[in-house]
């Protein structure tokens, strides 16, 4: 079914999800949700709702007054939602974040997809397999938390973190720790450390989770002549072909970028609202259609 015919068939029936955000206004999400709706012909709508900090107990209580499915939820809301849910999933609370909330009859239901997410981009765009694997990880912020957990339950071997802010990358290890203790050989470096070739030689796996890259000045946290040959390059970062993966272009190294992590996060979500499998390739390639103009 096209996008509009689906429009037309709006009525007391159609079955509302959304995002809850501030901003919201930039969010990609109600474009490839709506588009996987249409694709599979269901009868569901998504939009974004500006949640101010202030309001988001509010919002949460409309998800039952308005009985609608199910909702997403972004920064700045990703941490203090938890206070206001019925249930929430063990990855959402080993996280400490919810990114999808599920109207269950009545009873509100926290999961966090955005670990898995990445996982699923990795294994099934990327062909790669992280178990066993020693990886590199850039970043402390609620991505890094959600992708390392991923990381270490589903079995690398070694996991080396960085981070700008050495306390909250030392309060990243620890939580890892606490929930995993040594399921992962674990550790963290000081900034300047991770220049190291010596380090980066053992790595199979190079994450930027943190948000440089974002902007079109830049920089790369990493000296590109480090890099070994082998190397897998993740930029969760996706709003941009970002210095990182064109970095990784430039070295022909496989790689992947954040609009990947994104689909598959979304696919999952997509998933937990409808029962269906999300059409992945429909979802992706509206993004990058959005992308190319
Ligand atoms: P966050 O919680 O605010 O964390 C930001 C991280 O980036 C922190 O580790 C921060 O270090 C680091 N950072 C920020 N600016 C930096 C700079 N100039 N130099 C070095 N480090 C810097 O944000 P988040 O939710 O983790 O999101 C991080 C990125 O992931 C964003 O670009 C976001 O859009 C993206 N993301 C993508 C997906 C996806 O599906 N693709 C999902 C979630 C997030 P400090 O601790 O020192 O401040």
């Amino acid at each position: 079914m096209k996008l509009f015919e689906q429009l037309d068939k709006i009525d007391d029936k159609t079955k509302i999800t959304g995002i809850f955000g501030y901003p919201v206004e930039h969010s990609l999400s109600p474009l490839f949700h709506n588009a996987a709706f249409a694709r599979l012909g269901l009868d569901f709508v998504y939009l974004p709702f500006p949640v101010k900090p202030g309001e988001l107990k509010m919002a949460v209580e409309s998800i039952k007054s308005f009985n609608m499915v199910g909702m997403n939820v972004t920064i700045p809301h990703k941490e203090k939602v938890l206070l206001y849910l019925d249930e929430i999933s063990p990855e959402a609370n080993a996280i400490g974040a919810v990114n999808t909330i599920h109207n269950r009859e009545g009873k509100l239901i926290g999961y966090n997809t955005d670990g898995d997410g990445f996982i699923e981009s990795l294994k099934k765009q990327g062909g790669f397999d992280p178990k066993d694997k020693n990886v590199f990880l850039l970043g402390a912020g609620g991505a890094a938390y959600a992708i390392s957990f991923a990381l270490i339950r589903d079995g690398i071997k070694k996991l080396i973190l960085v981070n700008r802010t050495y306390s909250k990358g030392k309060g990243l290890l620890e939580h890892l720790k606490k929930i995993f203790q040594d399921k992962c050989q674990l550790s963290l470096i000081e900034l300047e450390e991770k220049d190291s070739s010596f380090i980066m030689s053992e790595i199979d796996l190079l994450i930027n989770a943190t948000s440089l890259g974002m902007y079109p000045d830049d920089s790369i946290l990493i000296t590109p002549e480090i890099l070994p040959p082998n190397i897998f390059i993740y930029d969760v970062v996706y709003n941009r072909k970002t210095p990182l993966l064109k970095l990784a272009e430039e070295r022909k190294l496989t790689s992947l970028g954040g609009l990947d992590m994104l689909v598959y996060q979304g696919a999952l979500s997509f998933q937990i609202w409808t029962g269906r499998k999300a059409p992945v390739e429909t979802m992706k390639r509206v993004l990058m259609q959005k992308f190319v103009k």
